[in-house]
């Protein structure tokens, strides 16, 4: 465990805000993107390699105050039955505008679905989807299939029949387990239910089982933490999440209504993640990344090993499939080096779709220094290093000629303690992974003025 000057010391020097980089750039660099880039960059996708799909299911029936997901609240189910056929209609679509060397269906290695809260939908609902899937993409055989599901509202036969469906992957929502924290956040839920619901996880066959947790919630302290540290260390699922909440009301308003006096401060914050590594590590848990954790075997834990792990909006993946299809409300796709965000709103969304026009929120088209900034930022946040040579080789570049203002930043680190690096690689040591973020941000082009743009804070 670090001493508690180191802690204090990091809080005090980089408890500033800076991005997360699920994306590079970030989403608040996106602008106004042409319709034109749609067919432009599906046309230009290479369908010989198989493809990743995202898929937004928006609705949730409550709202949690701390969530930051783009989300849609409902109690009334008739709203996907009006959804899913436009979603349908999105992806025959964008489909028609892929080119398939032999005409045949593009070959997807991966599908997730998030929310929202997808088990919002009967399972005919489901069914109508994957009928849907089916008719415009094929699959892998290992095709990993995953989900997020809220495991309070989750009922009898929906596992067994996603598992039909060809579901191999589910993540749970469950942040905490303690009562006061939960109605301070309020999210009611059952705790016994969800201990079952992961064991009926583990009965139905899903090869991995992810438990999501959140650290920086109010009234969360270090000692209120380890009820969630009891709760994981009797189910041991095979992965965990735990991320720092983000405290950003002045983007998402629902988080005004949160009793700020009550978060949880900077440096029991730090506390608590230091205490649930030490406990992950002591079950037997590896970590992965910024803020993952998984037990060995998992393909993810591998990954990190092998430094082979790789980030999208949907977290860390094991696979380099940079380009992503997305359909759905607000949903974000990378095709082609041009990310596209679809309307938040149902209404602009429903327009584009019946209008085959307008389709976009916003987006941004890559140039090729963005994509060579944008490979060392993901091989920061995912193995926590950088290979000089094979930087070079793959964009013809000399990298400490290119970089060389962020060399003079590289060296600072390294002077700091907090990386190492000679003249094949760098890589951050312990400390150096806490502010992982801020490294990450020496290669940001678009940095400058971070405080404006209004990140969460590192910590
Ligand atoms: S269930 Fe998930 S997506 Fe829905 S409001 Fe709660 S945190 Fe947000």
């Amino acid at each position: 465990m670090l001493e508690n000057k180191i802690v204090e010391d990091l809080i005090l020097r980089y408890n500033s805000p800076v991005p997360r980089y699920t994306s590079y750039p970030t989403a608040l660099e996106f602008g106004a993107l042409e319709d034109s880039a749609l067919a432009k960059s599906y046309g230009a996708l290479d369908t010989a390699k198989p493809l990743s799909v995202y898929i937004h299911l928006p609705f949730c029936a409550n709202q949690c105050l701390y969530c930051g997901c783009n989300v849609l609240l409902s109690r009334r189910i008739d709203v996907v039955d009006s959804y899913l056929p436009l979603l349908l209609d999105e992806i025959r679509l964008k489909t028609q505008l892929l080119h398939n060397g032999e005409g045949g269906k593009p070959l997807v290695s991966q599908i997730h679905f998030g929310g929202g809260t997808p088990n919002f939908l009967h399972l005919s609902h489901w069914d109508l989807l994957f009928e849907g899937l089916h008719r415009y993409f094929d699959f892998t055989t290992d095709a990993e299939m995953s989900v997020e599901l809220d495991p309070a509202v989750l009922t009898e036969g929906y596992l067994p029949h996603l598992r039909k469906l060809g579901f191999n992957r589910v993540s749970y929502g469950v942040q905490d387990v303690t009562s006061k924290v939960l109605e301070a956040v309020n999210r009611p839920q059952n705790i016994d239910h969800i201990k079952d619901v992961v064991v009926e996880s583990r009965r139905e066959g899903f090869s991995s089982v992810n438990i999501d947790l959140i650290y920086g919630l109010p009234h969360q302290t270090l000692e209120s933490y380890q009820s969630n540290l009891a709760f994981i260390q009797e189910l041991m699922p095979d992965r965990i999440a735990l991320f720092s909440y983000a405290h950003v009301p002045w983007l998402k308003h629902h988080q005004r209504r949160l009793d700020a006096s009550a978060l949880t401060t900077p440096t029991e914050k730090l506390r608590i993640y230091l205490s649930a590594r030490e406990r992950f590590e002591k079950m037997g848990y590896e970590q992965i990344g910024m803020d993952h954790f998984g037990l060995p075997g998992d393909s993810l834990t591998e990954a990190y090993r092998n430094k082979t792990l790789h980030r999208n909006f949907m977290g860390y993946t094991t696979q380099k499939t940079l380009d992503m299809l997305a359909f759905g409300t607000s949903a974000i796709g990378f095709v082609s080096g041009v990310y596209m965000q679809n309307h938040i709103k149902m209404s602009g969304y429903r327009n584009a779709i019946q209008n085959q026009n307008a389709w976009f929120e916003k987006g941004f088209a890559m140039s090729t220094e963005d994509a060579l900034r944008h490979e060392i930022i993901t091989q920061l946040m995912s193995n926590f290093q950088i290979r000089f040579k094979e930087i070079e080789e793959q964009y013809g570049i000399h990298f400490t000629e290119h970089f060389a203002r962020e060399m003079t930043d590289l060296e600072h680190y390294v002077e700091e303690g907090h990386a190492e690096m000679d003249s094949t690689h760098f890589e951050t040591t312990e400390t150096g992974s806490f502010i992982i973020r801020h490294i990450a941000s020496v290669f940001d082009a678009y940095r400058k003025g971070s405080e404006q743009k209004g990140f969460s804070k590192a910590i």
